[in-house]
């Protein structure tokens, strides 16, 4: 059958998800197709798609695009990219009858998918630093950028920052409280007096000290409202992924460390907070869904239906908002001095924090070393406070087996 009127009258937009098979990278999948469905304007095409070490789940996400993607003019399949050389090759060997043309591998593969001139949005849904080279890329392009990676703001904000003032990039936040607090400025037209970030408290947020210092893997991988990835589930229990958030705040929205607030609010529905001068606070709220801040960064400035659950207001509900304890969640304080001292801080405490997440993942460290491990390693690095990108990534190395060294970890 042709395409209707309406159908042809549509624009094409072109969106490349990078670490398209994880947590993010699922429910941006799941963003597309219901854009699909939804907007009388564009049809959303997944132009590309990276995996790390999921080829089958690739290849599925590739697949099921084309059967939620029939309107498009152009109908060839999605590319799929290869971050790990290794996959990407036996990949090829194992699928012949692919044209290579499709397949990208190694992670300049990424890079320059990144900066076709096809490409209209980037998702950057890769977890950690890894992800900072094509999501750096994506900014260099041009392009709109829904950024989930909030390392690349940890690492290197300010390069960021520059970056995408130069190339016109759009850089919009997937991050729910940042997408929370982009949506609340838009309620002012002046400078917001303070950003108030919630945090959930993650699963042990009634625990003490002790208790914490015997947490298993098992319990601190159970977060109480999210489904999310293995680092972030880890950094959400030991409050690192709140201090990252302070440090991704502090320079997406171009705010001083003192203007940023961190509050505990368990149930994870007001997904943070801006006070505006006249003393008027703005929340955004909506159940913990990804989709919601995902697809607001693709179709910005516009709302369109979402496939987020609704709120139910059927049944009573109530909304805590709790003083967040520094004492017992030390990594708060680390966030909010590198947000003071920016330079070199963001890059160490990142990589020390990625190398202990993944230590305490492989059952080295306990949980308590995650954050006393990046405390040492960041108070005993030579600070420098406008390093350019190439000492940035040379100190995420030092701070890696730094961190390594102390925790004496093999
Ligand atoms: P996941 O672990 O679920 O997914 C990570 C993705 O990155 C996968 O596609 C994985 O590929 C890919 N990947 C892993 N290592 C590499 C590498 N070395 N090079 C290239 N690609 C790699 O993480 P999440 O989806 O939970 O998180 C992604 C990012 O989004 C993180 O920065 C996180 O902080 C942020 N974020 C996540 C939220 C969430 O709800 N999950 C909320 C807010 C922010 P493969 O699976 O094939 O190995
Ligand atoms: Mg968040």
């Amino acid at each position: 059958m042709p395409d209707s009127p309406s159908e042809m009258s549509k624009t094409v937009r072109n969106v490349l998800v990078l670490g398209s098979t994880g947590s993010i990278g699922t429910a941006t999948i799941n963003v597309l197709r219901n854009l699909n469905q939804v907007d009388p304007e564009h049809h959303w095409r997944l132009w590309g798609a990276s995996a790390h070490s999921k080829s089958d789940a690739l290849i599925s996400i590739q697949s099921e695009a084309l059967t939620w993607n029939p309107h498009c003019a152009n109908k060839t399949p999605c590319r799929l990219l290869f971050s790990d050389k290794d996959l990407g090759n036996a990949f090829l060997s194992s699928h012949p009858h692919i044209p290579k043309a499709t397949v990208g591998i190694g992670p300049e593969s990424l890079i320059e998918a990144a900066q076709n001139p096809e490409v209209d949005a980037v998702v950057a849904a890769i977890v950690g630093r890894a992800g900072l080279e094509s999501t750096l890329a994506a900014i260099e392009a041009g392009k709109r950028v829904g950024l989930a990676n909030k390392e690349t703001m940890v690492v290197a904000g300010p390069v960021v920052q520059k970056m995408a003032k130069t190339t016109n990039a759009e850089l919009l936040p997937v991050d729910s409280e940042h997408s929370a607090i982009f949506q609340c400025m838009q309620g002012g037209t002046n400078r917001p007096k303070k950003i108030i970030l919630t945090a959930s408290g993650g699963p042990f947020r009634t625990w003490n000290k002790k208790e914490m210092s015997e947490a298993t893997l098992e319990s601190a991988l159970s977060h109480p409202t999210w489904e999310m990835g293995p680092k972030i589930t880890i950094d959400s229990a030991t409050m690192m992924n709140k201090a990252l958030e302070v440090i991704e705040a502090r320079w997406l929205f171009d705010l001083p460390a003192e203007s940023i607030e961190v509050v505990v609010h368990p149930q994870s529905i007001i997904h943070s907070m801006v006070e505006f001068e006249d003393g008027s606070v703005l929340a955004q709220m909506s159940p913990p869904d990804m989709q919601l801040p995902i697809q607001y960064a693709l179709t910005y400035p516009n709302r369109l239906p979402c496939d987020s659950p609704a709120f139910d207001r059927s049944q009573n509900w109530g909304l805590e908002l709790e003083v967040a304890d520094r004492e017992r969640f030390p990594a708060l304080n680390l966030g909010f001095e590198v947000a003071k001292v920016g330079g070199t801080a963001g890059a160490v405490l990142n990589a020390a924090n990625e190398e202990a997440v993944g230590l305490f993942l492989d059952g080295q460290i306990r949980f308590t070393d995650i954050v006393e491990g990046c405390r040492d390693v960041l108070a005993n690095h030579h600070f420098e406070s406008n390093p350019p990108l190439s000492r940035l990534l040379e100190l995420d190395r030092w701070a890696r087996s730094e961190l390594r060294r102390r925790l004496k970890a093999s």
